[in-house]
């Protein structure tokens, strides 16, 4: 049984605690609604240990989205923080571009080794939007100094989520991603999800899958492969549900993509770092072999802000090959490969391979068949998972599996009633989502399960 650090900190319990949206803050909120920019409804979290948060309100809740699938070896362990403070004390800063720093090249081997196929090079970000974002870049820069500049397109999927800067957002396809936002439409192309549970009426798991294959290809077809640039996908498609695709799809993508030389890159801003139970899980759980990998958040377990791509060496033999030595890829962050984010996510991948990801792997089939249990309550259309991951999804009525209107916000609801009983949810409009710390223990999976179970069923107390 994994460990937690100690006690959640005492921390003094704040009198505008309870989320008040008549009072304006001078923060604004990532996502807010343009009618309650500044206001807030959101509670108030002071402390972390573990698997578990404080709120303001001096509640100890179990942190089920482990912040945003980000918080993978725990709050507040001991060692990362000695990491941070040990770097921040011998090299706060140096630049990325006239200098280069020991934890900066340490990590990139470390990756460098975990990393599948020739993924040998690696580009280190902010943060997933700022990674997405180098890689589209990256594959553009490709493109022309190969003598392609017309092979720009980039295909992704609905339901798919990839950041929030201006390219890597155009490729969202969430509901709601585009209702009031721009994006760079005219180089931005979307494949049906690959969601099996809502998939076409009438077609079985086999016929979805050939489906999706004849879609891509129609694509191809019409637009050109020498007009596509990338394939771009999420092995588990988090934020729009976790939507797990059939068995074969990504490797027959692949294969499509390898057919019309389009590079591939896998998204793995959430399934990496022990999510799925692995470093990177392309290959370990899905078989195939991107050209380009994006990560983030795991990378440090959220104690620092740390993205990056990792880059096939043939990309490079091509580029360093080419008719243009002298092409600069004009493209770099004044943070990329931060000595203190590379020293935590150092200490971050030890910490994984010391025990945490044969945890994730042991614990992993216990959490998914306690959720599944859940099915068993008539708001529940379909629990689904893998590793870590989770989500629970509400349906309006289970026969026909309808979905459940946006405005009745069943997530929220769930989610305001389990934080009383001690669970941090992830809303999303129609599910839950779950995804806790790596270091989560049996008894607290016990907990998880129980708390979804009551928080659900006063939920459809409510809606009766
Ligand atoms: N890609 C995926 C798959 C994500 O889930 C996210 C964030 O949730 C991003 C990219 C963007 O990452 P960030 O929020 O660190 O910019």
């Amino acid at each position: 049984m994994m460990q937690t650090h100690g006690e959640v900190p005492a921390q003094e319990t704040v009198d505008d605690a309870s989320p008040d949206e008549s009072r304006l803050q001078p923060l604004i909120q990532p996502w807010p609604l343009a009618g309650s920019i500044g206001k807030t409804d959101l509670g108030l979290i002071l402390a972390g240990d573990g698997v578990y948060v404080k709120d303001a309100l001096g509640r100890s809740l179990i942190d089920g989205p482990a912040g945003m699938w980000c918080v993978n070896v725990g709050h507040r362990h001991p060692s990362i923080a000695d990491a941070l403070r040990d770097q921040a004390m011998t090299l706060t800063y140096t630049s990325p571009w006239y200098t280069s720093n020991n934890p900066a090249r340490e990590l990139a081997q470390m990756l460098a080794d975990r990393a599948p196929g020739d993924l040998k090079h690696v580009f280190l970000t902010t943060g997933g939007s700022s990674a997405v974002e180098t890689a589209l870049r990256l594959m553009q820069f490709y493109n022309n100094v190969r003598g392609r500049p017309q092979k720009k397109l980039i295909v992704s999927r609905q339901g798919a989520y990839h950041g929030s800067t201006y390219l890597s957002a155009s490729l969202n396809g969430r509901p709601r991603d585009h209702d009031w936002m721009d994006g760079a439409t005219e180089l931005a192309r979307k494949l049906t999800c690959p969601d099996p549970f809502r998939r076409p009426e009438g077609l079985s798991i086999d016929a979805f899958e050939d489906f999706l294959e004849d879609e891509f290809r129609t694509m191809i077809e019409k637009e050109g492969a020498d007009r596509i640039g990338a394939f771009i996908a999420e092995p588990v498609q988090a934020s729009g549900g976790v939507l797990i695709p059939t068995k074969a799809y990504l490797t027959r993508m692949q294969a499509v993509c390898r057919e019309h030389d389009i590079l591939f890159i896998a998204d793995e801003v959430v399934t990496a770092f022990g999510r799925l139970g692995h470093i990177f899980a392309s290959q370990a759980v899905f078989g195939v072999e991107p050209d380009m990998i994006t990560f983030a958040k795991g990378v440090t377990s959220g104690y620092f802000p740390l993205g990056g791509v990792m880059v096939s060496a043939r990309l490079f033999d091509e580029l360093r090959r080419s008719n243009h030595p002298d092409a600069m890829f004009a493209h770099g962050l004044t943070y990329s490969s931060h000595p203190i984010g590379c020293a935590v996510a150092i200490r971050n991948i030890e910490l994984l391979e010391n025990g945490i990801l044969d945890h994730a792997r042991a614990i992993a089939p216990y959490f998914q068949e306690r959720l599944k249990t859940l099915e068993d309550l008539a708001l529940v259309g379909e629990v689904r998972g893998i590793g870590l991951m989770a989500g629970i999804e509400c349906v309006a009525d289970r026969e026909h599996n309808n979905p459940l209107q946006i405005d009745i916000e069943v997530g929220k609801r769930i989610d305001r009633h389990c934080q009383d009983l001690g669970l941090l949810v992830r809303p999303l409009i129609n599910m839950c989502v779950m995804s806790p710390p790596l270091v989560i223990n049996k008894a607290q999976v016990d907990s998880v399960v129980e708390i979804l179970r009551q928080g659900i069923s006063k939920t459809m107390d409510d809606l009766r």
